[in-house]
């Protein structure tokens, strides 16, 4: 590469860094994460051509570019397509293709420079011993996220059951796939001289990878998906940062660093929402099936009492302070701006209204608070789950939108649910909470809530955005 194109690369990079910095950092705030998004995707469309112009040595784009309009063709339709509630998945699944993308090119580096010159010789000894052992990080690493990740995306989307899959002697099993993987990659580095025979170890490697992606991943319950997926994510990042190594990139490694250290970070978040350790999360074996709401039906019920749109609509009314908690089910029924109207037409009567945020609420982090964003909900007003606990006890009514799991006083209370120790927006504590839900069936985690028996909570059957309209119907109609 001639000095000028080697800086204006290095110049490129540098910029694409500093981009990616800054849009990370601006992601982290509803308010300044379109702008964020915007900004790390610029410096991506930057990193492609820092990247393109390295490789100088290409003769031929075609194939490049066929990629390039091929994958931002699927790319834009999915994003375009995927409705908000299954975010999750598309997540997981874009996280298996980074796995995936490393580990072809760390292997696909071996095949130029190894396998298809027949080069005689170990890979340290050609590419250079750290360059070996990255291009084996990248291989198991890849092959790990990408076989997990659908594994994940399964059971989130329902194809496989949300139950964890526990077979016997698991963990040995995962410990001897492990070290399995550690002997390949070892040879693959050190210890093969010819080609063919180091190609062999290559494939298996991967398949050994694979597995043990599979095998990490199916004894994780659905409730726990969310820290899996990323984690996932934060394996994705290790295994690009590996393979920047592997073909000497710097902005892959800072990249690569940058969504490895994020995902941890966003791990360690959730985990501390839902009360759990990492390692119990990895380990496995906790959590509901969580295609299966109908666990928990109405028969597991004694006795719940129920109210209708005009019932609540004058509790509201008469309230000095309202509390809204919004969910899973707010997001299915897309009735953020019905929720919006609600609030503005109880405000304008001298109701003081809140919006209760809980970290998990929904089905991906931050999903209640892009929700409410979207209807212009202004964002002081939503309170965090650590701010607005002690203020339930002062609080006249409480209106549950499609919420189940995050208001689940089991939690608290009955030490063998499998939720007990998750953090929840203790709304039993107001006078009066009204739950909207269409039926007693139960959410994500697949359990009976205690909240429904409590002498103080209403159910209000039916569709969040048809239930609010009714309630706005009503207030109007007593003159807000
Ligand atoms: P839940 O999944 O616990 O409950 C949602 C409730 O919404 C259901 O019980 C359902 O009851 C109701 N619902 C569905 N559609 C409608 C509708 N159109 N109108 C009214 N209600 C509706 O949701 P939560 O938000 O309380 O809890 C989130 C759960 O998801 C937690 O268990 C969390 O661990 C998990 N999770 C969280 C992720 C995250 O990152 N936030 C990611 C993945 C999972 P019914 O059918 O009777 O209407």
């Amino acid at each position: 590469m001639s000095d000028t194109r080697a800086v204006v690369v290095a110049l490129i990079y540098l910029l694409s860094a500093t981009l990616f910095v800054f849009g990370l950092k601006r992601l982290a705030r509803v308010r300044t994460a379109r702008q964020g998004n915007a900004i790390s995707a610029v410096a991506m469309l930057l990193a492609v051509v820092g990247t393109l112009i390295e490789l100088g040595i290409v003769q031929d784009y075609r194939w490049i570019l066929a990629g390039l309009v091929a994958g931002s063709l699927v790319g834009a339709v999915i994003a375009v397509r995927v409705p908000m509630t299954s975010m999750p998945e598309m997540v997981a699944i874009l996280n298996g293709f980074g796995g995936a993308a490393s580990a072809l090119v760390a292997i696909s580096i071996y095949w130029v420079d190894v396998v298809e010159p027949g080069k005689p010789g170990t890979l340290a000894s050609i590419l250079g011993g750290s360059q070996a052992v990255t291009a084996f990080l990248s291989v198991l690493i890849g092959g790990v996220t990408f076989s997990g990740s659908l594994v994940a995306y399964a059971k989130l989307n329902g194809s496989l059951p949300g139950k964890p899959i526990l077979l016997p002697g698991r963990h040995a099993l995962n410990v001897a796939l492990l070290l399995l993987s550690v002997a390949l990659g070892l040879v693959f580095a050190y210890g093969v001289g010819d080609p063919a025979r180091g190609a062999t170890v290559v494939w298996a490697l991967l398949a050994a990878s694979l597995v043990l992606g599979v095998l990490l991943v199916i004894p994780i319950g659905g409730a726990d998906m969310p820290v899996v997926v990323s984690l996932l994510n934060s394996y994705s990042g290790l295994a690009a940062c590996a393979t920047g190594f592997v073909i000497g990139n710097n902005l892959l490694i800072i990249s690569g660093s940058m969504v490895g250290a994020a995902g941890i970070i966003l791990t360690r978040i959730m985990c501390d929402a839902m009360n759990r350790s990492l390692p119990s999360v990895v380990l496995g074996g906790f959590g509901g099936d969580s295609s299966s709401g109908a666990a928990a039906g109405s028969q597991e019920y004694a006795s719940t009492r129920s109210a209708g749109p005009e019932e609540t609509a004058m509790v509201l009314e008469a309230a000095r302070k309202v509390v809204v908690v919004p969910g899973y089910g707010l997001a299915v029924a897309q009735a953020q701006h019905a929720v919006r109207e609600l609030g503005d037409l109880l405000k304008k009567r001298g109701v003081e209204v809140l919006y209760a945020i809980h970290p998990v609420a929904g089905r991906m982090p931050g999903h209640m608070n892009v929700l409410l964003a979207e209807a212009d909900i202004p964002y002081e007003l939503l309170w965090e789950m650590e701010k607005i606990n002690p203020e339930f006890r002062d609080t006249d009514a409480v209106i549950v939108l499609g919420a189940n799991d995050v208001v689940n006083p089991a939690a608290m209370t009955k030490k063998d649910s499998p939720i007990f120790g998750m953090p929840i927006l203790e709304v039993h504590h107001a006078k009066t909470v009204f739950v909207v839900k269409r039926s007693l069936a139960a959410g994500y985690a697949g359990i009976k809530n205690e909240l429904f028996e409590q002498p103080n909570t209403m159910m209000v059957f039916g569709d969040a955005k048809k239930v609010l309209q009714e309630l706005i119907g009503e207030l109007k109609q007593l003159g807000g």
